[in-house]
């Protein structure tokens, strides 16, 4: 893709126009970083880009951006040179007008993503300063930093993003703004929001990022919920680490590098309940949280709709909410219980999620090497291998489709999964000798204890 990008400056220059790698793609090039994508800009206005390259779409007319082919895969921005005019919505330019390299390094946000590279010529163009704010390691606002968060409110959003996947410093004046303006985030739509924090909890650094939208009160507008963990008192045995809001934040910690968006929501959310469902016995004044992980799915599930996240966003997050306390049981539960409950698509992240429950608390893994160690041992075979025997069989035996015939299969499948019956022929025989009267079955032999 840069080779791509390099050939189109190439084209551009020898038809006699500047063409340069612009914005994000020069930073993470000078930090060694892989980049997203390569974008051009341009002094070619986007008429004069389309007759060089025909065939690309003109994506933003109105902001002078060519979208070029580039090999089957992928696409090259190019950029007309441009200026930006007022903002009256809090979030794009009224207008734009084609300019010179120097005005559109202005126009752009922080002074690491103003940088242009000539790739002909080997150098970089900075008309901002971002070369020095880039060895320093300093996220700078490209201005005036409160008019620049003032014309463009997601730059409140980007300046966290940034601040936390470069793991750079926020420069004071630029943090000042982005604290007095945080109000004004929510002018800006969800789903803008939503991305840039999704960004933000992807990354390793996510614990940073997550004190950065704390601190500077945009977590406010973005997730309420999790400042009211903030002096949620814990019963100290279970919890040394303190309130829910020390907790949460120490599990975020604790996350492995790569984690998933449904574990990253799902350790963020798993105590939300807590505030709600606290209470404290009259005599002993313990601590108790009864029901916290039901209504804590339901508030997932409401705050994660809010944010309009997708549902196979969602839906795992719930589920890990929901079954969070269930691990306290395991090393109880009876052989199919716990098979069925590890099969489920979203176990492995419920682990996870359990794993660093256990380690930002109270340290005490067993539950967790339980699973584990009972991971190996059911390992030579699948979980929940295909049943024995189905409904249609039942029904050739003289059985309607119903609840007693779905209580029988469900009892074989135990016994299935406990290594009871592991033939079709043992299960019929068992069916004869257990429930000969088709439609009468109860399961009360092999319930769960
Ligand atoms: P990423 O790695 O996420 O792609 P990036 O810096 O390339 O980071 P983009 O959103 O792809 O960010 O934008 C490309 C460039 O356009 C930025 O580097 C910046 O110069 C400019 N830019 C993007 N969004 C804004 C904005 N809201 N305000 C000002 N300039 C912006
Ligand atoms: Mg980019």
């Amino acid at each position: 893709m840069r080779e791509k990008a390099i050939q189109i400056i190439e084209k551009l220059t020898a038809a006699g126009y500047t063409a340069l790698l612009a914005g994000g793609c020069v930073r993470d090039m000078l930090l060694g970083r892989e980049a997203k994508d390569f974008d051009v800009a341009t002094s070619a206005t986007p008429e004069q880009v389309v007759r060089l390259f025909p065939g690309s779409k003109t994506v933003g007319a109105h902001f002078g951006v060519v979208v070029v082919r580039a090999g089957d895969h992928g696409f090259v921005e190019v950029a007309t040179f441009r200026s930006d005019g007022s903002y009256s919505d809090g979030r794009r330019p009224d207008s734009v007008t084609f300019s010179t390299p120097e005005m559109d390094a202005e126009r752009r946000d922080f002074t690491v993503n103003g940088l242009f590279y000539d790739p002909l010529a080997k150098k970089v163009i900075d008309h901002v300063g971002g070369e020095k704010d880039l060895q320093m390691g300093l996220l700078r606002a490209i201005g005036v930093a409160a008019q620049r968060f003032e014309e463009d409110r997601l730059r409140l959003m980007r300046a966290v993003r940034f601040a936390t996947v470069l793991g750079f410093d926020i420069e004071h004046a630029t943090w000042e703004s982005v604290c007095g303006l945080a109000d004004k985030i929510s002018s800006v739509s969800i789903e803008r929001i939503r991305d840039e924090f999704v960004k933000i909890m992807l990354h390793e650094n996510r614990v940073r990022g997550f004190d950065l939208l704390v601190n500077s009160g945009l977590m406010q507008h973005i997730l309420p919920e999790i400042l009211a963990l903030q002096g949620c008192e814990q019963p100290p045995q279970f919890h040394p680490e303190g309130d829910v809001f020390i907790h949460t934040r120490l599990m975020l910690s604790l996350l492995p590098t790569e984690a998933s968006l449904p574990l990253v929501m799902s350790v963020l959310l798993h105590d939300i309940a807590k505030p709600a469902t606290q209470t404290r016995d009259t005599d002993t004044g313990r601590i108790r949280f009864n029901g916290h992980d039901k209504l804590g799915a339901e508030m997932t599930g409401e705050i994660m709709r809010r944010m309009k996240f997708p549902n196979d966003v969602i839906e795992p997050a719930v589920v890990a909410v929901e079954h969070h306390m269930t691990f306290m049981e395991v090393q109880r539960m009876r052989t199919a219980t716990l098979k069925r409950f590890m099969s489920r698509p979203s176990f492995d992240d419920e682990l996870a999620l359990h794993r660093v429950d256990c380690l930002g608390s109270n340290g005490k893994l067993d539950n967790y090497e339980f699973v584990l160690a009972k991971r190996e041992e059911f390992s030579k075979a699948p979980l929940v291998p295909p049943r024995l025997i189905n409904g249609g069989d039942l029904i050739k035996l003289g059985w309607h489709a119903g609840p007693a015939l779905g209580r029988l299969l469900n009892a074989i499948q135990t016994l299935q999964l406990e290594g009871a019956l592991t033939s079709k022929d043992e299960a019929l025989a068992w069916v004869k000798e257990k429930a000969p009267v088709a439609d009468e079955f109860e399961e009360a032999e092999t319930s769960e204890n």
